[in-house]
């Protein structure tokens, strides 16, 4: 432990935002940059537990004690060394993980978590600034081809991690950038685009071939794939995104929530410098100029989560005339609810810096209607409260008579989730199995088919960055074994305690 008597005498101090009236008039990241004192004074809070529970809670394994320890003691380049041994990017995870390690910290069952994650940010930042951040190229080439499918966090880690076993890897990607969701989902006021082509700089020098614009399973066949590559990595991501089925559900102004938020970021990213076809998303869908602005509308976006609050604060930038975003589920609890107790990941009630910016945040609200004007553009909506009651042993939704109620809107974004990958193309080609749920099935991450693997939001479903880099670094271990019959690519740190196990 740095200093025992941390805890008591330094309070919790995370990441700095910029004011938000300065901070809604553009893109840049919300949060400021490290401090170095602070962050120290930040790690002398830890009190390096004999059960250290945040490590456990990190699905990296990341090896927080220490790294905190060795911040506390100016030993940054240790610190870092520990940090990006269990985790490729931390740039990523320090700047939008939920943190769950923070959940389960001991300091955190009666004060303020250690700040972990910030520490996090703090020893990254700092390692790209004293260029401690470079290439590992591997010595020896194992004459072994990979391709990896997918560029999201999971892909990133995987052809990471296969490079340095020194496999050949190849990682495609159908979006005209590397990134996945990181590049194209979340918006650059919570992680700037900079941060992943400065990681992806790394990765091409350490020897990693990246193939974008390839929508492998049409413009590569499967049997091709197959034929070329000794093993394959699935890392498609979760793409098929939840629908409402409302009537009016086909008029003009209702989108889902990635269309909206992934053509702001190729606006953001062609604003500073990059030549990108601005009439397409993504995914290569086309839209009119000026369809996916909030600009002047009243917007409403249905579904309370994470993505929800994105497309708030990216409608807040737009300059909408008003952003309303509703969830059918009840308003969590403010703090911790006492069905998730320490140090379980809290069920309570979130307010993201976009909700700081101004929405107007309703829940156990259900869309019942969209309704057009004569021209087929959405003019409003048709909303009613309701209640969910206990009926059978299941919670039941009831509609509030009379609530209803019809609100202008002429854009409502749909931030309901994703289903589960895309089976069409590649995934059927292939003939892998899939779950129940319609991911693809692949216990240690090896499907059903020889030499194809799975990981990252196409196996475990919709998840976050920090689960997508630890399944494609456990899915390369994987690979390497099947590769070569035995594997020295570092391990998940094993946990030394699991979450149930609390409460003796
Ligand atoms: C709006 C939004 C905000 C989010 N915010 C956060 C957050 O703040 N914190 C957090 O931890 N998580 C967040 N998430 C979740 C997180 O981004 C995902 O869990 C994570 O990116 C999943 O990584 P992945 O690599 O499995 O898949 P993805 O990131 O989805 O990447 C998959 C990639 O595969 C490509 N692909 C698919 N099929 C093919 C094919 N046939 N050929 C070639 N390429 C193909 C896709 O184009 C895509 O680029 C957010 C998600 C969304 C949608
Ligand atoms: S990756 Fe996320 S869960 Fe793991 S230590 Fe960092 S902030 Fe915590």
């Amino acid at each position: 432990m740095g200093k025992p008597s941390g805890f008591l005498e330094f309070e919790r101090k995370a990441s700095q935002k910029r004011d938000v009236n300065e901070r809604k008039n553009d893109y840049n990241e919300v949060e400021l940059g490290y401090d170095q004192s602070q962050t120290k004074d930040q790690a002398a809070r830890c009190m390096d537990c004999g059960i250290p529970f945040c490590h456990n809670g990190c699905p990296l394994g990341n090896i927080i004690p220490e790294f905190n320890d060795a911040v506390y003691d100016g030993n940054w380049q240790y610190a870092y060394e520990l940090l990006s041994s269990t985790n490729n990017f931390p740039e990523f995870t320090g700047r939008i993980c939920p943190a769950p390690c923070e959940s389960s910290c001991v300091l955190g069952i009666n004060k303020p978590a250690v700040a972990i994650e910030y520490i996090e940010k703090s020893i990254i930042e700092k390692a790209f600034e004293n260029g401690w951040v470079v290439p590992v190229i591997p010595k020896k080439r194992t004459g072994k081809t990979v391709a990896v499918i997918g560029g999201g966090p999971a892909g990133m880690a995987a052809a990471t991690q296969l490079n340095k076993a020194g496999h050949s890897v190849t990682l495609f990607e159908r979006a005209d950038q590397i990134g996945g969701l990181v590049r194209y989902g979340i918006p650059d006021f919570k992680l700037d685009k900079s941060i992943i082509d400065r990681r992806l700089e790394v990765m091409q020098a350490e020897g990693i071939e990246f193939k974008t614009g390839v929508n492998v399973g049409v413009d590569i066949k499967a049997e091709k794939l197959l034929e070329k590559f000794d093993a394959i990595v699935l890392t498609g991501g979760s793409t098929v995104p939840r629908d409402v089925e409302i009537k009016g559900r086909e008029l003009k102004g209702i989108y889902p929530a990635m269309e909206f938020l992934s053509q702001q970021n190729k606006r953001v990213a062609t604003e500073r410098g990059k030549s990108l076809d601005l009439a397409k998303d993504h995914q290569g869908k086309v839209y009119q100029n000026g369809e996916l602005l909030a600009t002047g509308k009243n917007v409403f976006v249905i579904g309370g989560g994470d993505t929800g609050s994105d497309c708030v604060g990216t409608s807040n930038r737009h300059k909408a005339a008003s952003v309303s975003q509703i969830e059918i589920m009840p308003m969590p609890p403010a703090s911790r609810a006492e069905s998730t107790p320490w140090p379980q990941w809290p069920m309570m009630l979130r307010t993201s810096t976009s909700h700081e910016e101004g929405c107007e945040r309703s829940w156990s609200v259900n869309t019942k209607e969209f309704i057009g004007d004569e021209n087929g553009n959405l003019k409003a909506l048709k909303l009613v409260n309701i209640e969910w009651v206990l009926e059978n042993g299941r919670m039941v939704m009831k509609e509030i008579e009379g609530s209803e109620k019809i609100y202008p809107a002429e854009l409502a974004l749909i931030a309901a989730g994703f289903l589960h990958p895309q089976a069409s193309g590649l995934i059927e080609d292939l003939g892998v199995k899939l779950d129940n749920r319609g991911n693809v099935d692949a216990t240690n991450y090896q499907t059903s088919v020889k030499k194809v693997f799975a990981a990252g939001d196409m196996r475990r479903g919709q998840s976050l960055v920090v689960w997508a880099i630890s399944e494609g670094r456990e899915a390369a271990r994987a690979v390497d074994e099947f590769l070569m019959g035995y594997s020295l690519l570092e391990a998940k740190a094993v946990p030394m305690i699991t979450a149930d196990y609390v409460g003796i």
